[in-house]
């Protein structure tokens, strides 16, 4: 079976291998699932992956097969396996359990390990290949109707993950009614993070560099989200006194957190989310900074990958803007690669070409 692998913390390698078929007994207790690949997202990580700066082969390896947003189609099940069956489309979640106790409870994206499995990332395998094998409670299924777009499932999930954890940390407030919200990136976290806010009823505001009209500023306003060049209004001017409820950073820039930070309303949230493997150093003004968050009331949290209850959160927002605005979600696709066979064109596109928003393969 064919696969598209790496040399991880080296720059540029990139190379096909020959992996054996996975098969339902490789997972115990009849709960595995066999699964024909049929799309590959391609991010930032895989990008970081690709030039040396981040992950890990499996143990026994030397190279790491990458792809971890995924789309497939069920061609076998275990005999105990409840709720999936041949012909269903599946994405599969990323984190494998590790050993802390949120791990045991299913909530691997929570653990406290400092080792962790992440297929097509860290230590485990990953997708850009023919087919893989999985125990069910990792895979979420996938409605037919969503089956073009269900490659941003993944990355959707994470979104999830942090707009459910910042209600689920507001519940402090006992009241808290987000009104505005302002995103920081418009890459396709950006875009789906304004995706995810505009369906709760917030109004978006997405903060980026680049001048409008662009693609990206073109599909936020399709959605009734704002786009505000930060070229042309700096955050700070376009917040005004009342500042905003929610700031989801996105814009895989670390220095953007102080941004955000001083732009957020009294008891508001601030969402981290950008994976920054660089060492850039930036100069607050902390005092400032401490004495805003210590007025207000205000909280900044860090959010990462996403278990499966935010996959299924993700398919019903799904289902909700297929409905809502129809034909906007397949627009995200814009660089499909024919086959895993140009892996290369694959890499090269997605370190070179800044304006594509998902880079995907077609097996
Ligand atoms: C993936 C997450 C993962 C994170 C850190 C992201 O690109 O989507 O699933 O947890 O990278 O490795
Ligand atoms: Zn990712």
């Amino acid at each position: 079976m064919k696969a598209v692998a790496i040399t991880p913390r080296q720059a540029r390698t990139a190379f096909l291998v020959d992996l054996p078929a996975p098969s339902l007994d490789e997972i115990p207790e009849g709960r595995g699932v066999l699964v024909r690949i049929i799309m590959i997202g391609q991010d930032g990580t895989d990008k970081d992956l690709y030039l040396g700066q981040y992950g890990a082969p499996p143990p026994g390896f030397d190279y790491l097969v990458t792809g971890h947003e995924c789309l497939g189609q069920v061609t076998a099940v275990g005999a105990n396996v409840r709720g999936l069956a041949v012909g269903d489309y599946v994405v599969p979640t990323v984190r494998r359990p590790g050993g802390s106790i949120y791990d045991v409870i299913g909530t691997n994206d929570m653990t406290s390990d400092s080792t962790y499995f992440e297929r097509g990332i860290n230590l485990r395998h990953g997708f850009l290949t023919e087919q893989f094998v999985e125990d069910q409670e990792f895979l979420v299924k996938v409605p037919g109707e969503l089956k073009d777009v269900g490659v941003l499932l993944e990355p959707m999930s994470i979104i999830e993950k942090g707009i459910i954890q910042a209600y689920e940390i507001q519940r402090r407030l006992k009241v808290w009614r987000p009104r505005r919200a302002a995103v920081i990136g418009a890459g396709p976290l950006g875009i789906l993070a304004a995706l995810g806010m505009v369906l709760h009823g917030i109004d978006v505001t997405v903060f980026a560099r680049s001048e409008p009209p662009t693609q990206n500023s073109t599909l936020l306003t399709e959605i009734g989200a704002h786009y505000i060049s930060t070229r042309q209004t700096s955050m700070a001017d376009a917040a005004g006194v009342g500042g905003y409820d929610i700031v989801f950073e996105a814009s895989g820039s670390s220095p953007q957190m102080f941004e955000g930070a001083g732009v957020l309303a009294k008891n508001g949230v601030l969402i981290l989310s950008s994976i920054t493997g660089g060492s850039t150093r930036t100069e607050v003004g902390s005092d400032r900074l401490n004495l805003d968050f210590v007025l207000g009331n205000k909280v900044m949290f860090g959010t990462v990958n996403a278990h499966r209850g935010y996959f299924e959160q993700g398919v019903s927002d799904f289902a909700t803007t297929m409905a809502s605005f129809p034909g906007w979600l397949p627009k995200l696709l814009t660089h499909p690669i024919d086959g895993l066979d140009n892996y290369a064109a694959m890499f090269q596109t997605l370190v070179e070409v800044k304006e594509a928003i998902k880079v995907h393969v077609i097996v």
